[in-house]
């Protein structure tokens, strides 16, 4: 149970941020409106999301896939638009379609033909889905290397059940957020090229965090994923 303590924290917290991110997005001389908050509530009970749900947050984004189809059989009742922005297994595929509006971790030709045909199979809706590109990174496997992003795109764009609208960006949790920003400029200019080449409009950038939402923004990030700045530090059991 939180206590009313808790959840007016995650309430004032949440206010608070989406006032970062105008200030962010003006600062920028963008429309606060062109950036979109996802909650990230991986590790959080039901009743953190029931409070940001409470305090008008309705994109929401879950990691892990048992603890998010949990949750969202436990708030079947509210309209919330849910985001899978965990490492996606093949083998997990199949619990995701009709559940997620965005699949923000499409990273590899296999996973996206999985996605496909578990899609085809459920008679499940089109999918939203990003690329995750990885830059800046030596060593961890999560997202496509740049070399191979456009031949990913490509192969994607043939997968009738997958709509491609942008790409994604974990950064290097060792950089600080003024090193990360010639990475958040670098997917921009990713994204830009992609579009001239599938003659396509990407419009999504999933980049920026608690840390770096500010530098993410003022690249041009559409979608910020913010967890700790609004439930607080993540518990490491539910
Ligand atoms: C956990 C997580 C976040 C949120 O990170 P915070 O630093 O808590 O804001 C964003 N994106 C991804 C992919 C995550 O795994």
């Amino acid at each position: 149970m939180l206590s009313e303590q808790e959840i007016s924290g995650i309430q004032t917290r949440l206010v608070e941020t989406r006032e970062d991110i105008a200030d962010a997005a003006k600062k920028a001389g963008r429309d606060p409106k062109d950036v979109t908050l996802i909650a990230v509530s991986k590790f959080h009970p039901v009743e953190a999301l029931g409070a940001a749900y409470a305090a008008g947050q309705r994109h929401f984004g879950e990691n892990y896939i048992q603890e998010a189809l949990d949750k969202q059989d436990q708030l079947s009742d509210l309209p919330i638009t849910w985001h899978f922005i965990g490492k996606l297994q093949s083998n997990k595929a199949k619990f995701i379609p009709g559940r997620f509006s965005m699949v923000h971790t499409i990273d590899s030709g296999k996973l996206a033909h999985t996605l496909h045909k578990r899609i085809i199979a459920a008679e499940a809706p089109v999918q939203d889905v990003l690329i995750e590109v990885n830059l800046g990174r030596e060593t961890q496997k999560a997202g496509i290397e740049e070399a191979d992003l456009s031949q990913l795109a490509e192969e994607l764009m043939t997968l009738d059940s997958l709509r491609v609208r942008g790409l994604m960006l974990l950064p290097p949790f060792t950089l600080t957020a003024e090193q990360r920003r010639p990475l958040f400029s670098r997917l921009r200019e990713l994204r830009d090229m992609l579009e001239t080449r599938l003659g396509q409009k990407l419009p999504v950038l999933s980049m920026g965090m608690t840390d770096d939402f500010h530098e993410a923004i003022a690249e041009g990030a559409s979608i910020v994923r913010i967890g700790t700045r609004i439930f607080g530090p993540r518990p490491t059991k539910l």
